[in-house]
C-alpha cells in the first residue's frame, strides 16, 4: 500500500529514527542494503518478509532498475507495509530519488523517513564537528566516485578547493590519491587537515588523521569512510574511540531472551557484542498451586519470575493477592528487579547472590510444617530444597522453565572456536556446559573467560578452561566490571 524509504543511519542501530524504527516494528516486507545492521532488521516482525538488494562496491547484486521494479511491484499489494531501509539518509547518495521517482511514476504511495547521513555523524564519532566557531562556516558533502551510471557528474574539485570551508567526500576511499593532487591543483594547501572516517558509528570504526599531502599513503583508507577535509579535520574531540571497551569482541552466552541487559551495559562502554547464545529458555505450562498453603516463594531467577507470575498465575487467572500473606525471597537483584516489575518486594535478597547465601540469610520456620514453594529451572542444584528441609522446611519444587541448547549462528561459533575474540562472559552454570557443548574444545587460544560467580567458574574449571576473572558481586553489573577490569589492565 505505502512504501517508507527510510534512513537507517550510519551505522550504529541507535541512531535510526524513532518513526523508522516504529515503521519497522509493523513491516510487512523490509528491503535492505548490505551495510544496514542485523539488529535493526530484528525490529521488523519476525514473519515480515526481509529481501536484501545488498550493495557491496564493485559487486552490485541488484540493478537499481530491478530495485525500482520490486518496490513497484511490492507497494502495490494490497494492505501491506513496504520498509525501504537504507543506509544513511535515503536522499544523501542513496538513490532514494530515484525510488521515489519510480514509485511516483507508477502510482504508488510512498513517504520518505530521513536519516542520519554518515557525512555528518561518521566524523562527529571521529570527534570531529563540521562546522566550528571560527574554524569553518559551512560544509559541502560532494562524491568522490565519478561513475557517471551512479548518478555523479564531473566533480568540479578546483572550485571545490576554493569554496574553502569543510569538504565532506563520500564514495571516496578508492580514489583519494586523485582527489588530493586536484585539491591541491585548485588551491588547497597541501598540509590541509584529512580525517578519514572507516565504518564510523560502528564498533570497528577507524579514524585515520593525515593531512591532503599524505592521506593516500597514510594507510587504511578503504570503503566505506568518510573523509573530512579542512580545518575542523584537525580538531581531535575523541570520545567514541576512547570508550573503555572500545574495539574489544565480547561473546555473550546467555540465551537470547535474556542478554539484552548485558549487552546494552557492555555496548555502552564500547564493546562490539557477539551473542553465542547457548542456551534458550523454554517455559513449562506450569500449573501454580495454591500459594496461601506457603509461608515463603522462593525465586531464584527472572525467568523463574515470568514463568510464575506471568504464564502461571496469569493463565489461571489468579493475580498477585495469592500472594498476601506468604513472604517472598529473590536469589539476587536482578530476580528482585524481574519481582518489583510485577509489584512485589522481595522480602529477603541475601546479600551475596548464589544459592548457599540464600540458605545463610534463611530464617527458621515460624512454625512447624511451613512450607516453601521454590520455583526454579526445572534442572538445577539441590543445595537449596535440601538446605531449607535441613532448616525443617517443607519444600515443593515448581519446575517453572527449562533451559535448551540454542543453535547459534555457525560463523560466529567458528570465530569462538578459533579465539577471534577478546572475552567470553558465562553467567551461569548451564551457559558454560552448553557452550562447551556446542564448541567440542576449548577455543584456541583462550580468550579471556569471565564468570559471574564461584559455581559457574567451577563448571568452567570442570570444562577444561582457565576462569581469568570471576565477578566480586554476583550480578550483572559485577560482571561487566571484572570485565572491564581485565580488559583495561
Ligand atoms: N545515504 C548514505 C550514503 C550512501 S553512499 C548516507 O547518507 O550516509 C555510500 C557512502 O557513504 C560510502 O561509500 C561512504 O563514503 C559513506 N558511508 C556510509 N556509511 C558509512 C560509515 N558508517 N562510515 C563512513 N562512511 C560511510
Amino acid at each position: 500500500m505505502t512504501v517508507y524509504l527510510v534512513g537507517a543511519g550510519p551505522g550504529d542501530p541507535g541512531l535510526i529514527t524513532v518513526r523508522g524504527a516504529e515503521l519497522l516494528g509493523r513491516a510487512d516486507v523490509v528491503v535492505y542494503d548490505r551495510l544496514v545492521a542485523r539488529s535493526l532488521l530484528d525490529l521488523a516482525p519476525p514473519t515480515a518478509e526481509r529481501i536484501s538488494v545488498g550493495k557491496a562496491p564493485g559487486r552490485v547484486e541488484m540493478e537499481q532498475r530491478d530495485i525500482n521494479d520490486l518496490l513497484v511491484e511490492r507497494g502495490r499489494a494490497h494492505d501491506s507495509t513496504v520498509v525501504r531501509l537504507k543506509g544513511g539518509d535515503p536522499f544523501v547518495f542513496g538513490r532514494g530519488g530515484e525510488e521515489a521517482e519510480a514509485l511516483a511514476a507508477a502510482g504508488v504511495a510512498f513517504e520518505v523517513v530521513p536519516g542520519i547521513t554518515s557525512a555528518i555523524a561518521a566524523p562527529a564519532y571521529a570527534g570531529v564537528p563540521v562546522t566550528h566557531r571560527g574554524a569553518s562556516t559551512h560544509f559541502t558533502v560532494v562524491t568522490g566516485h565519478e561513475d557517471p551510471a551512479k548518478g555523479a557528474a564531473d566533480v568540479d574539485w578546483a572550485s571545490l578547493a576554493r569554496a574553502g570551508g569543510t569538504l565532506v567526500i563520500l564514495m571516496g576511499a578508492g580514489r583519494i590519491s586523485e582527489i588530493a593532487d586536484r585539491l591541491v591543483a585548485g588551491g588547497l594547501a597541501p598540509d590541509t587537515p584529512t580525517t578519514a572516517v572507516r565504518h564510523g558509528t560502528r564498533p570497528d570504526q577507524r579514524t585515520v588523521r593525515a593531512t591532503l599531502a599524505t592521506i593516500a599513503t597514510a594507510g587504511e583508507v578503504e570503503a566505506p569512510a568518510a573523509i573530512v577535509v579542512g580545518a575542523v579535520a584537525a580538531l581531535e574531540l575523541t570520545w567514541f574511540e576512547s570508550r573503555p571497551l572500545f574495539g574489544k569482541q565480547v561473546v555473550v552466552t546467555r540465551a537470547r531472551e535474556q542478554a539484552s541487559a548485558l549487552r546494552a551495559r557492555l555496548e555502552l562502554l564500547g564493546a562490539a557484542v557477539l551473542e553465542v547464545p547457548a542456551i534458550a529458555i523454554e517455559p513449562i505450562d506450569v500449573t501454580v498451586p495454591d500459594l496461601g498453603a506457603y509461608s515463603w516463594l522462593v525465586l531464584t531467577s527472572a525467568n523463574g519470575v515470568a514463568a510464575l507470575f506471568d504464564r502461571g498465575l496469569g493463565t489461571s487467572r489468579r493475580d498477585a493477592r495469592a500472594l498476601a500473606g506468604v513472604r517472598v525471597a529473590a536469589i539476587g537483584p536482578g530476580t528482585a528487579a524481574a519481582l518489583a516489575d510485577r509489584g512485589i518486594r522481595a522480602d529477603l535478597v541475601p546479600e551475596r547472590f548464589v544459592a548457599e547465601a540464600l540458605l545463610d540469610a534463611f530464617p527458621s520456620p515460624s512454625a512447624a510444617g511451613a512450607r516453601v514453594l521454590l520455583a526454579r529451572a526445572e534442572q538445577a542444584r539441590d543445595v537449596l530444597p535440601e538446605g531449607l528441609e535441613e532448616k525443617g522446611y517443607a519444600v515443593d519444587v515448581l519446575g517453572a522453565y527449562r533451559t535448551v541448547p540454542a543453535t547459534p549462528d555457525a560463523d560466529l561459533v567458528e570465530r569462538v572456536r578459533n579465539g577471534d575474540v577478546d572475552a567470553v562472559t558465562f553467567t551461569s552454570s548451564s551457559t558454560v556446559t552448553n557452550f562447551c557443548d556446542l564448541l567440542g574444545a576449548v577455543p584456541d587460544p583462550q580468550p579471556l573467560v569471565v564468570s559471574i560467580g564461584p559455581v559457574t567458574s567451577k563448571t568452567a574449571f570442570e570444562r577444561g578452561l582457565r576462569v581469568d576473572v570471576e565477578a566480586e558481586e554476583h550480578t550483572i553489573d559485577g560482571l561487566v566490571d571484572a570485565l572491564t577490569g581485565a580488559l583495561t589492565r
